[in-house]
């Protein structure tokens, strides 16, 4: 089906492990828990969000500096002073973060404020930009495109492996379908398959697939039984004030509760969730 020569499986336990820092790495048997809001909105926002959340553990945290809004008139994001909160929180409590990149023109700065790039799914196709995330080498999120086909989707990974960089973790985040009542349909038979195709990790996003915060947690269960490699989970410290997507975020306790719920799932499938936040995740 796939000309994908790098991203494909070149035998059945061909499996790429994606290193964001010294300390955390997807695609082994610990899984990657990353979490936060969807928009940086206040260093103390990022400050909470890094405090509730490290005992969970949770591994990577994410915001949107640059946002992709469907409505030019909605919240854009802070931009680089967003970045500058993002990279506080790194510093200051050793745990990496995650952004998204839109365009070419940001991608400099972004890469030297975060640990970790994301593509969102309006830009899976922006060649342009997956060529020069390529050149970059810093690892990388690709999130699956709105209504993209799994080879559409491995062949956006396959652009920025082709171009020099290794480090790319596949998102499953939902597709479009018929069904209004949920905001996307998450496609778990493509985690299943995109872990038969490919080498690279594999993690699922159930906050922008379910849309509904009520059914977040079910989803997240339902990934880590079916074998993603790791989770992307939208939460706030005010899940009703949350400047864009609210009605899809946890709370920061339903985080931590999700978190603590999936070890004996993790156990049942063969992988494992962290024992105890790392030292410096925990300092204040
Ligand atoms: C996001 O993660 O905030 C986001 C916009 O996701 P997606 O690109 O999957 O819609
Ligand atoms: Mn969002």
């Amino acid at each position: 089906m796939l000309n994908a020569k790098l991203a494909s499986k070149s035998h059945p336990e061909h499996q790429s492990r994606v290193r964001i820092t010294d300390r955390v790495a997807v695609g082994g048997p610990e899984l990657l828990i990353a979490a936060g809001p969807c928009s940086v909105e206040s260093a103390e926002q990022m400050e909470r969000v890094a405090v509730e959340l490290a005992p969970a553990p949770v591994q990577l945290l994410r915001g949107g500096a640059f946002k992709p809004r469907t409505s030019p008139y909605s919240f854009q994001g802070l931009g680089l002073e967003g970045l500058q909160i993002l990279d506080g929180i790194r510093r200051r409590h050793g745990v990496p973060v995650v952004t998204e990149v839109m365009s070419i023109p940001q991608l400099e700065a972004i890469a030297a404020h975060v640990d970790m790039l994301q593509i969102g799914s309006r830009n899976m196709q922006n060649f342009e930009l997956l060529k020069a995330v390529g050149r970059s080498g810093k690892p990388t999120i690709l999130k699956r495109g709105l209504a993209a086909t799994l080879e559409e989707f491995v062949m956006a990974a396959e652009y920025v492996l082709s171009h020099g960089n290794p480090n790319v973790v596949l998102c499953e985040r939902g597709i479009r379908s018929f069904d209004s009542y949920t905001r996307n349909v998450l496609d778990l038979g493509a985690v299943a398959a995109l872990k038969q195709l490919t080498h690279l990790p594999v993690i699922v996003d159930p906050s922008h697939a379910v849309g509904l915060r009520e059914l977040v947690a079910p989803l997240a269960r339902a990934a880590i039984a079916c074998g993603a490699d790791g989770l992307i989970v939208e939460c706030h410290p005010v899940p009703e004030q949350s400047v864009s997507d609210a009605r899809q975020a946890l709370s920061l306790d339903e985080m931590v509760a999700l978190v603590e719920d999936l070890r004996a799932i993790a156990h049942a499938v063969g992988r494992r969730v962290a024992g105890v936040a790392a030292p410096d995740a925990m300092a204040a």
